[in-house]
């Protein structure tokens, strides 16, 4: 079969590794080679960074008001909108994510470009009210150069964006390093913000390996700001990389989510909650609900029942608008789940439903949906993420068992609460410690809304109004208004 070719964009240019070097990227559901993408060394890294450090002190986008950057986002969102079909089909090809989900991430992705428009020109500073009457002083939010974004293959286009579109919107310039497991559609991404008009080298793509080409991005002096999404083995080597030049850094690790079912939960839709939870994406989520807590009244029928719904899960293509649950994106994850399946076993963990390759007939890497039972958190499976489709439940007695299990991990990124009773709805809300909480739903996403984490899921938050914030420096400016000659200078003013 003939290859997909792409290259990198480097200052606006479209360019292989300076050494020639290349790697394939394949299709998860039939495990051959799809595309050959450029394998960037260190030399392409320090190119790329070069490119976007011109870029940032370039009058062509240095010169540019926060309100004419706006209008080059809000064109670039209008240009995702007009090629979102192109975008979700090359999506869930590379990764193997269903169709109908990249469809839906692609359809709402604009909106991320379009709000985060809004915010470029509405980043005041402030006048202080100083206690020193001669001195007047204010101050300015300032983009802070180059930002690295690393990104992982579950969803590059909406994890890149909800990075991209605030550094830009600060002013700042950018070097994405996309999985190269799923490098395809950020760099489309590329390409449609150069259409839009935003000047060359101020985003530029480079592709290939997370220890060669993301460890050189991270080392490099000139990179302010690392925006990571990813696993936490590798987010450790992202902060030692880091501590090199004091790059900033905000961190998407992964959850180990609750997803908490009371017994006057409507049940119909926290099955479907707890399906959406873990079973969509084949479990390929950061937020995904892997850890079901259901209240004993109603465990035995809560199993049975999502039992009954998850054995109904269409598995197959995921261009297929009919599938349900598509392949693990990699042959390394699907190894990871067997080997975490495998554990919980040896562990004493009841399997419930699954636990082995789902056959559909081709040599995909398909999973079939998965549950275990537990009675204790200290099991593994209870206790590590799986970024598979497996679930563990274990039966809860009263509000205060649910939360002490909710919070008894090392991770925090989301919780799911299903209950009719308000006040232990907000109860609940306020004393799980996680960044994310959903009531009666669950994979809700929004510009408007931040995402991250508490605990070991990481540190700093995306998407929301303060998400451009958190690519800027604050500048302290002192204006002497006083004629009087300088004052003794040696004692502080
Ligand atoms: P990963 O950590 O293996 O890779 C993420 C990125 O880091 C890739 O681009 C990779 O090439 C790069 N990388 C690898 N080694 C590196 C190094 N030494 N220096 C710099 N960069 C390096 O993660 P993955 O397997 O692609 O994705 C799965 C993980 O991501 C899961 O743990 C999941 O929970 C997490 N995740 C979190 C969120 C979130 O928003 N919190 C979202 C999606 C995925």
């Amino acid at each position: 079969m003939t290859l997909a070719l792409f290259q990198m964009c480097i200052d606006g240019q479209w360019v292989d590794a300076l050494d020639g070097a290349t790697f394939e990227s394949l299709d998860p559901s039939t495990a051959t080679p799809w595309a050959l993408l450029p394998d960037a060394g260190e030399a392409d890294v320090e190119r790329a960074v070069q490119a976007a450090q011109h870029a940032f002190d370039n009058p062509a986008w240095r010169g540019l008001t926060a309100t004419a950057r706006g209008k080059l986002l809000r064109r670039l969102g209008d240009l995702i909108s007009e090629n979102k079909e192109a975008l979700a089909q090359l999506e869930s090809r590379d990764n193997g994510k269903l169709i109908r989900e990249t469809r839906g991430q692609v359809t709402y992705l604009p909106e991320f470009f379009h709000y985060t428009a809004g915010l470029a020109d509405k980043l005041e500073g402030g006048t202080l009210p100083l206690d020193k009457p001669d001195l007047f002083a204010y101050t300015v939010h300032e983009a802070l150069g180059v930002v690295a974004a690393i990104i992982p293959w579950n969803s590059p286009l909406y994890l890149t964006a909800i990075k991209l579109a605030p550094a830009l919107a600060a002013g700042n310039t950018i070097v994405i390093k996309p999985s190269e497991h799923a490098s395809a559609t950020v760099l489309e991404l590329a390409r449609l913000a150069l259409q839009a008009g935003i000047p060359p080298g101020v985003v530029n793509v480079v592709t290939g390996d997370g220890p060669r080409a993301g460890a050189a991005l991270t080392r490099h002096p000139l990179v302010r700001k690392i925006a990571f999404t990813g696993g936490a083995a590798t987010a450790r080597h992202v902060v030692r990389g880091s501590a090199e030049n004091f790059a900033r850094l905000s961190l998407e690790l992964g959850g180990k989510s609750p997803n908490i079912i009371f017994a006057d939960a409507d049940l119909d839709s926290a099955i479907n909650g707890a399906v959406a939870g873990i079973y969509a994406a084949s479990g390929q989520s950061c937020v995904a609900g892997s850890r079901l807590l259901v209240q004993e009244e109603i465990y035995e029928t809560f199993v049975t029942r999502l039992i009954e719904r998850a054995q109904r899960i269409r598995i197959g293509s995921p261009q297929d608008e009919a599938s349900e649950m598509g392949p693990m994106a990699t042959a390394q994850q699907l190894a990871v789940v067997e080997r975490l399946v495998a554990e919980a076993v040896a562990q004493g963990a009841t399997l419930r439903m699954g636990g082995k390759r789902a056959d559909t007939g081709s040599d995909g890497w398909y999973y079939e949906p998965t549950l275990f039972e537990c009675d204790s958190q200290s099991l593994a499976i209870m206790q590590q993420e799986v970024f598979g489709p497996v679930a563990a439940v274990i039966p809860f007695k009263d509000e205060a068992h649910a939360l002490a299990l909710a919070n008894d991990s090392q991770l925090g990124l989301a919780a799911g609460i299903w209950t009719r009773d308000l006040g232990r709805a907000h109860r609940l809300a306020r004393d799980i410690r996680s960044g994310i909480i959903w009531v009666n739903t669950y994979r809700a996403v929004s510009a408007m809304a931040p995402i991250g984490g508490f605990k070991n899921s990481g540190y700093g938050r995306e998407s929301g109004i303060d998400s451009v914030l958190a690519y800027t420096e604050l500048k302290t400016v002192w204006i002497n208004l006083s004629q009087a000659p300088m004052p003794d200078p040696f004692v502080m003013r």
